[in-house]
C-alpha cells in the first residue's frame, strides 16, 4: 500500500529536512561520499528485488530492469560519491586581487520524478542533491512508487541521518504542488510532462526557485542512404520500442533517404513484426505492458488520429492476443506509421509509447529541417557512415543529445537535458554541481 499525501506531509517533511540541513551541510565530503555508497550498496545488496518490483509496478520486462534500470540506479551513487571527491577549487588572480569562488549547498531540495524510469530518474536527483550538502524531500511518481519505497528502507538501514532525505508519496496535483509552492524548498528538479513542467516554472517564480526541468521529447532519428542499413534497422527498433517506447529518448519520428526508403521500410518491418509483447516476467519478452489504462488509451487514441490525418499503419496498431491472465494488462503492439504530413499530430506531439512514424528526406538540408521543425528538442539520433558529415549536421540540431550510430550511451559527466519544449537546464558532472550549490565570489585585495 502507498500513502496518498497531501501538503500537511510535505510540511512536516521539509521541515524534517530543514532541521537535518544544519548539520549535514557541513558534513565532510567524504562522510558524504560514504553514505552514497552505502546506498548503493544497500540496492545491491537487493538486486533482485528491486528488479522484480520496478518490473511488477511499471510493466516493462524484468530482464530490463536488471540491465537499465536497477544497474543504473547504483551508477548514480557510485558516480557522484566519486566525483565529489575529485573536485578542484577555483579561483582567480588579477595584478591587485584574487577571487576565489566558494560553493554551498542550496538548502532542502525538492525532487519529482516521473513514472518511465522510476529508480532510475528518482536516483539521478537524489544522488547529487545529497553529494552536494543539500537536503532532500522527493517525490516519485504515484503510478511508480514502490521502489522509492524501498530506497527508503535502504536509506535507513545504512544509517543515513534522520531527516536527510524525505519520501513524500502522492498526487501530483497535491503532494508535487505543495512541495514547489513550499517557500523554504529553494530548489526544484523535476522530470516528466512539459505541460507540468510550464506548470511548475510557474509556481517556482512566486520564489525565484531554482529549477532544472527535463521534459518531453519527441526525437528524430535520421538515417542516410550511406548507412549501414542492418546497425541501423537493428538500432531503431530498439529506440523506437525498448521500455515500450516509454523513454523521454526514443526515436519516435523516423526519416529516411528518400533513395533508401523502401528498403529500410521493408528490413524495418520485418524487424518489428518479429518483437515480441508478453508477460514481463519472461526474458523473452522485449516489450511488457504500458503503464497504466489511461495511458494506453492516450497512446491509442493517437492512432486512431493518425488514421484521420491520412497515415497508414504498417504494423501493428492494435492490441495483442494475451494468455487469460495477462488478458486485463496494458499491452499493445509495436506500432508503425508511415504517409503523414510533417505538420499532423502524430509527427508533431509526443506520443511516449511504442508507436513511430516513418518518413522520407530529400538531402541533408531537408533532413535537418524536418528534424528541427517540432516543439521539442531533447535528443536525436544520425545513422550514418561518413562520421565528418554526420558530426557536422549533428551540431545543426536542435537538442541537448545526438547520437551517431549508437543509441542511449551516456557518460554521466556530461550534460544531458533538452532545448525549447524539452526542458531547461543541464544536470551530470559539474552540471550537477552548479545546479545543487550557489556559488559566492570572495574578491582578496593583495598586498
Ligand atoms: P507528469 O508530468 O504527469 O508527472 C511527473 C511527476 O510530476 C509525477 O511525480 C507527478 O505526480 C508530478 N506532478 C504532476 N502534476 C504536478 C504538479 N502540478 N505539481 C508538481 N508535481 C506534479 O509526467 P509523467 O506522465 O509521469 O511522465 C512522462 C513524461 O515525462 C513524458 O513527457 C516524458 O517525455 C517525460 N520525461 C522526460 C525525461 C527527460 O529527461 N527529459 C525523462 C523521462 C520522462
Amino acid at each position: 500500500m502507498i500513502a496518498d499525501s497531501g501538503e500537511q506531509d510535505v510540511k512536516m517533511a521539509v521541515e524534517a529536512a530543514e532541521r537535518a540541513f544544519v548539520k549535514w551541510s557541513k558534513v565532510t565530503v567524504r562522510e558524504r561520499s560514504h553514505y552514497l555508497l552505502k546506498l548503493a550498496e544497500g540496492i545491491e545488496a537487493r538486486f533482485d528485488e528491486f528488479a522484480n518490483v520496478e518490473s511488477l509496478d511499471q510493466g516493462k520486462p524484468v530482464w530490463l530492469t536488471k540491465e537499465m534500470d536497477i544497474p543504473r540506479a547504483v551508477q548514480n551513487f557510485r558516480f557522484f560519491a566519486e566525483f565529489i571527491l575529485k573536485e578542484d577549487s577555483e579561483s582567480y588572480e588579477l595584478e591587485k586581487f584574487r577571487t576565489s569562488v566558494r560553493r554551498r549547498p542550496v538548502g532542502v531540495a525538492g525532487l519529482i520524478s516521473p513514472w518511465n524510469l522510476p529508480l532510475y530518474l528518482l536516483t539521478w536527483k537524489i544522488a547529487p542533491a545529497l553529494a552536494y550538502g543539500n537536503t532532500v524531500v522527493c517525490k516519485p511518481s504515484e503510478l511508480t512508487s514502490l521502489t522509492a519505497g524501498l530506497l527508503a528502507d535502504v536509506a535507513a538501514k545504512a544509517l543515513l541521518p534522520s531527516g536527510v532525505l524525505n519520501f513524500v508519496f502522492g498526487r501530483g496535483a497535491e503532494a508535487g504542488e505543495a512541495l514547489v509552492k513550499h517557500p523554504r524548498v529553494p530548489l526544484i528538479s523535476f522530470t516528466g510532462g512539459t505541460a507540468t513542467g510550464k506548470r511548475i516554472y510557474r509556481e517556482s517564480a512566486e520564489h525565484f526557485k531554482k529549477i532544472s526541468l527535463e521534459l518531453g521529447g519527441k526525437n528524430p532519428n535520421l538515417i542516410f542512404a550511406d548507412s549501414d542499413l542492418k546497425k541501423a534497422v537493428a538500432g531503431t527498433v530498439r529506440s523506437s520500442f525498448l521500455n515500450q517506447g516509454e523513454i523521454c529518448l526514443c526515436g519516435s519520428r523516423i526519416y529516411v533517404e528518400e533513395k533508401i526508403y523502401d528498403q529500410f521500410l521493408e528490413l524495418f518491418i520485418e524487424e518489428v513484426k518479429k518483437i515480441k509483447v508478453g508477460d514481463p516476467a519472461k526474458p523473452d519478452s522485449f516489450m511488457g505492458a504500458l503503464v497504466s489504462r489511461e495511458h494506453l488509451e492516450k497512446v491509442e487514441s493517437y492512432i486512431q488520429v493518425a488514421l484521420k490525418e491520412g497515415g497508414k499503419i504498417v504494423v501493428g496498431g492494435d492490441r495483442p492476443k494475451m494468455s487469460p491472465e495477462l488478458a486485463q494488462g496494458y499491452y499493445l503492439n509495436p506500432t508503425v506509421i508511415t504517409g503523414l504530413e510533417e505538420n499532423s499530430r502524430c509527427i508533431q506531439e509526443e506520443i511516449f509509447g511504442p508507436v513511430v512514424t516513418v518518413s522520407k528526406f530529400k538531402d541533408e538540408k531537408d533532413a535537418i529541417e524536418k528534424a528541427n521543425r517540432v516543439n521539442y528538442g531533447l535528443s536525436a539520433t544520425i545513422w550514418s557512415e561518413d562520421k565528418a558529415r554526420a558530426k557536422n549536421i549533428a551540431e545543426q540540431l536542435n537538442v541537448g543529445t545526438v547520437w551517431i550510430n549508437s543509441w542511449l550511451l551516456r557518460d554521466l559527466r556530461v550534460p544531458f537535458g533538452g532545448m525549447k519544449h524539452s526542458g531547461i537546464g543541464r544536470e551530470g558532472g559539474y552540471y550537477s554541481r552548479e545546479f545543487f550549490t550557489e556559488p559566492t565570489s570572495i574578491i582578496e585585495v593583495k598586498l
